[in-house]
C-alpha cells in the first residue's frame, strides 16, 4: 500500500534539503544522533554587505553570501550565483547539495556555495565587474584554492570566474593561484569541456541509467520525447546532447515563457534564436506555452533546468514523463517526490544528473594544480567513466534498498527512490571520513 505524505510541502529550499536528507536517513543505521546534526547543518555561513558605485553615479549596497558545509572530504566546492531572489536558506541548501554531490561522484571535495543578491540582467558589464571584484576582497581567505572553490552558476559565468580570479591573484601575488576558481575562460586556465560538463554528464547518466533497465518503458533515448525548462548553460546544451542523441525536444522554456512543437524543436536553433532576442519565446514555427505547461507536457522525460522547487506534489499530480532529469538543484520538492514516486515516475536526482559539472570543475583544478591541459577526449572519457560508475553505484544502491524494503526494512516509511539510494552512498561516504579522521582534537 502507498505511504502517505506525512512532511508538509515547503517551498524553502533548506528545509526540502533536510527533508530529503531525514527521508534518506530513515535506510542508514548505526549513525551517531549528534554526527546528523553535523551531516545536515553548514560548517560556515558568512555575509558581506559592501558598496558599490553605479553607472549613474548613485551607490547601491548589496548583500552577498558564502556557504561552507562541509570540508570534511576536501576543500568546499561550489557556484555562486547572481538573483535577485538568493537567500541564506537557498545557499546553505544548495551547499549541502554540493557535499553530498562531489560525494555521490566521489572527487576529493566537500561543498560550498555563494550568491548575491542583484538583478543581473539589471546591472551593467561595469557594475558587475565591480560587485565581483568586491564581493571577493570581502570573502578574503574564506575562498581559496585548498579551502574553498568556487564556480559558475545561475546567471554568473566564465567571464564572473575569470573576475573571480583575477582579483585573489591580485590579493596572492607571486604564487600560483589558478586553481582558486574553475569555469574560467579557456586562455587562463579553463578546462576544455566545462562549458557543455552540466549537460554532458546528465546525458552520460541517462544514457547508463536506461542500459541498467531502471526506467519502466523507456529503454533508449532513440525516439524519446523531451520537456526542458530553463534554457541556459545546463538547459540549452542538455537539449542539444539529447537531440543529436536520437531524442525529439518537444517543449522548452526559459524565464519569460515556453514554446512545444510536437514535431521537434531544433534546440541549437532555438539557442540562436535566444541568443538574437533574449527569449526563446516568439521562436518561429512553435506555439506558446506557460512555464508550467513545460512541466506538465506530455513527453517521455522531462529536464529540469531553471531553479529550485519548481515542481511542487500539485505539479507532481499532472506531469506525464517517465523520467525526470534534474540539471537544476532541487527542482522537485520533497513531497512532489514521493507524489512521483508514488505515480511511478523516475527521477535521476540532482546529485547525480547535474554532477558532470563538478567533474569537470574538479579537472579543471588538477590541471591547474599541475600546470596542464587535458584533451577534451581525455576530460570527456574520465567524465563518461565517474557519471558511468555512479550511476552504477545508486542503481546497485536502490536495488539493494528495494530487496531490504520487501523483506521488511524501513517498514512504515515510504519505499525507496534513487535519490534515497544517492543520498544513502553520500551520507555512508562522508561519515565513514568522520570516523576515520575521527573528531579532533
Ligand atoms: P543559466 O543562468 O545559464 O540559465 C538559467 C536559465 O533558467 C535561463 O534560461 C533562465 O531564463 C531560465 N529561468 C529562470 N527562471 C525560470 C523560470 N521560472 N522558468 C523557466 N526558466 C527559468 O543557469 P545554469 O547554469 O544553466 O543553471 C540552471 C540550473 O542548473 C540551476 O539550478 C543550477 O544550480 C544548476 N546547475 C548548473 C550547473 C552549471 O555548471 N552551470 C551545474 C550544476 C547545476
Amino acid at each position: 500500500m502507498d505511504t502517505p505524505v506525512r512532511s508538509a510541502e515547503s517551498l524553502n529550499l533548506f528545509v526540502n534539503a533536510t527533508q530529503q536528507f531525514e527521508r534518506a536517513l530513515t535506510w542508514v543505521d548505526g549513525i551517531k544522533e549528534g554526527i546528523i546534526d553535523f551531516l545536515i547543518n553548514p560548517k560556515r555561513v558568512i555575509h558581506v554587505r559592501f558598496p558599490v558605485n553605479m553607472d549613474d553615479g548613485s551607490t547601491k549596497t548589496f548583500h552577498g553570501f558564502r556557504v561552507l558545509h562541509s570540508d570534511v572530504r576536501g576543500p568546499g566546492k561550489g557556484g555562486i550565483r547572481y538573483h535577485p531572489d538568493v537567500s541564506e536558506a537557498e545557499v546553505m541548501a544548495l551547499a549541502a547539495f554540493m557535499t553530498w554531490k562531489t560525494a555521490v561522484v566521489d572527487i576529493p571535495y566537500g561543498g560550498g556555495k555563494g550568491g548575491i543578491v542583484c538583478d543581473p540582467k539589471k546591472l551593467s558589464r561595469r557594475e558587475l565587474r565591480h560587485i565581483t571584484r568586491r564581493f571577493v576582497s570581502e570573502l578574503g581567505e574564506a575562498i581559496g584554492p585548498h579551502t574553498d572553490i568556487p564556480a559558475p552558476d545561475v546567471y554568473t559565468n566564465a567571464q564572473t570566474m575569470a573576475w573571480i580570479y583575477d582579483t585573489y591573484d591580485r590579493m596572492h601575488p607571486g604564487q600560483n593561484n589558478l586553481a582558486v576558481v574553475t569555469g574560467k575562460p579557456l586562455d587562463i586556465g579553463g578546462s576544455l569541456g566545462r562549458n557543455e560538463a552540466t549537460a554532458r554528464g546528465s546525458w552520460y547518466a541517462t544514457e547508463q541509467l536506461l542500459k541498467r533497465k531502471a526506467v519502466p518503458g523507456l529503454d533508449t533515448l532513440e525516439g524519446a520525447t523531451v520537456a526542458v525548462q530553463g534554457y541556459g548553460n545546463a538547459g540549452s546544451i542538455a537539449a542539444y546532447l539529447f537531440h543529436d542523441a536520437g531524442a525529439k525536444i518537444v517543449a522548452v522554456s526559459d524565464s519569460r515563457g515556453g514554446i512545444a512543437n510536437d514535431e521537434g524543436l531544433d534546440p541549437r536553433k532555438v539557442i540562436e534564436f535566444k541568443e538574437e532576442t533574449g527569449s526563446v519565446v516568439g521562436y518561429p514555427g512553435a506555439t506558446a506555452i506557460s512555464n508550467e505547461d513545460v512541466l506538465v507536457y506530455d513527453c517521455d522525460i522531462l529536464i529540469p533546468a531553471a531553479l529550485e522547487c519548481q515542481v511542487t506534489a500539485a505539479v507532481a499530480a499532472n506531469i506525464k514523463a517517465k523520467l525526470i532529469v534534474e540539471d537544476a538543484n532541487g527542482p522537485l520538492t520533497a513531497v512532489s517526490d514521493e507524489v512521483l514516486r508514488q505515480k511511478g515516475v523516475v527521477v535521476l536526482p540532482d546529485i547525480l544528473a547535474n554532477a558532470g559539472g563538478v567533474v569537470v570543475s574538479y579537472f579543471e583544478w588538477v590541471q591547474n594544480l599541475e600546470y596542464q591541459q587535458w584533451s577534451l577526449d581525455k576530460v570527456e572519457t574520465m567524465l563518461n567513466d565517474k557519471m558511468c560508475r555512479a550511476v552504477d553505484e545508486t542503481v546497485d544502491c536502490f536495488e539493494e534498498l528495494q530487496k531490504k524494503y520487501s523483506a521488511g526494512f524501513n517498514e512504515g516509511n515510504p519505499g525507496p527512490t534513487l535519490r534515497d539510494a544517492a543520498l544513502v552512498s553520500a551520507i555512508k561516504r562522508i561519515a565513514d571520513v568522520v570516523l576515520q579522521r575521527d573528531i579532533w582534537p
